[in-house]
């Protein structure tokens, strides 16, 4: 249910209608607007109705159902777009944010030779994975924790934040002493205890669609972050499986606006991962910008060639840097900057 409060409700106010909201079981999520505060009501659909007992309370505006099955992700509870907070970075607002950096993490001097070029042409976080999830056991799996020491060097080299995949529950902690924001990867959208463990803490989630989730089931994903305490999601659409064999996956742009649509969570794009082919990458990332992406994530490796992971769609550092040039203009032209 949705609590609207009247403009001028007072902190005591709000803080007695939350334990009432809490005392009939359900969790209070108290988001405050410009203009008033609203309190979303989420708990176990049965007996919500309880809620609406709270409309004689004199500050409580309305009491509405979710109409959603998506509820603290929805536009309904959260109208304007919300950003998350990444360091001195805020992913969501006028300001692009660009993501790039190797698939994996493979050496010391690959990743901070990376970050220095990426962070050169104007992107504002390093990706790089540590923990790889291989279709088969066979390829290289990442260089695990000691990958994440690394990343941890380029960070403090370069001041760039970080973006790095979680794969177990197990991992989390160790993850988030290390990353500035963890990456539930494509394959782990629906892990629902990796999902539950990343809530408990409070990094920003960058949270990939599955390769066949729906739209509403990757907001669904996003709710339980959102759910079990953690409000910092960034959604990014990274390709879905269709029948089309000439590229990896079909980057889904549709998503871009039917997400803007329905949720207030800002979205980014994979266009290497959408595509799988490093020809194809720019055109698709200009693409994502003008169809109101928040930002992007694009794999750069300084040697394609030698990559342990995805080099066939990973961009040089020089294309990435032209690619940067073209992002700027495009941004520009719909009002945004890089
Ligand atoms: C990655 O970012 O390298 C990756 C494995 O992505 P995805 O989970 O989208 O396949
Ligand atoms: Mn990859």
């Amino acid at each position: 249910m949705i609590i609207v409060l009247k403009s001028g409700a007072s902190d005591a106010e709000i803080g007695s209608i939350c334990r009432r909201i809490e005392e009939m079981g359900y969790r209070a999520h108290t988001i405050r607007g410009e203009l008033r505060t609203v309190i979303g009501a989420v708990g176990d659909d049965r007996g919500k109705e309880r809620l609406r007992s709270l409309e004689s309370i004199e500050c409580v505006e309305s009491v509405t159902p979710i109409l959603q099955p998506f509820k603290l992700a929805s536009r309904e509870v959260h109208q304007g777009p919300s950003r998350v907070r990444v360091n001195g970075l805020e992913v969501g607002g006028d300001r692009l944010c660009v993501m790039a950096g190797p698939c994996s993490v493979e050496s010391r001097e690959q990743v901070l030779e990376v970050a220095t070029r990426v962070k050169a042409a104007g992107a504002s976080v390093l990706r790089g994975g540590a923990f790889k999830p291989r279709t088969s056991p066979y390829a290289f799996q990442g260089l695990e924790d000691v990958g994440l020491k690394y990343l941890a060097e380029a960070r403090r080299e370069t001041g760039l934040p970080i973006v790095t995949e979680v794969m177990e529950p197990d991992k989390v902690e160790t993850v988030a002493e290390h990353a500035d924001i963890l990456q539930i990867g494509a394959r782990n959208v629906q892990n629902f205890a990796l999902l539950k463990r990343v809530a408990e803490q409070p990094k920003p989630v960058l949270l990939k669609r599955g390769m066949s989730t729906t739209v509403q089931e990757w907001l669904l994903s996003a709710e339980y972050v959102l759910s079990g305490g953690n409000p910092n999601v960034i959604l990014c659409e990274r390709g879905i499986r269709t029948f089309e064999t000439s590229t990896r996956f079909t980057l889904d742009l549709n998503a871009i606006p039917v997400v803007k649509k329905l949720s207030h969570l800002p979205i980014v794009v994979d266009p290497s991962h959408g595509t799988g082919h490093w020809e194809y990458v720019e055109s698709m990332a200009l693409a994502a910008v003008a169809a109101g992406a928040d930002g992007l994530i694009i794999e750069v490796h300084p040697r394609p060639e030698e990559a342990l992971s995805d080099g066939p769609q990973s961009l040089k550092p020089d294309r990435f840097a032209t690619l940067m040039s073209k992002v700027r203009r495009i941004a520009e032209a719909i009002g945004r900057q890089v």
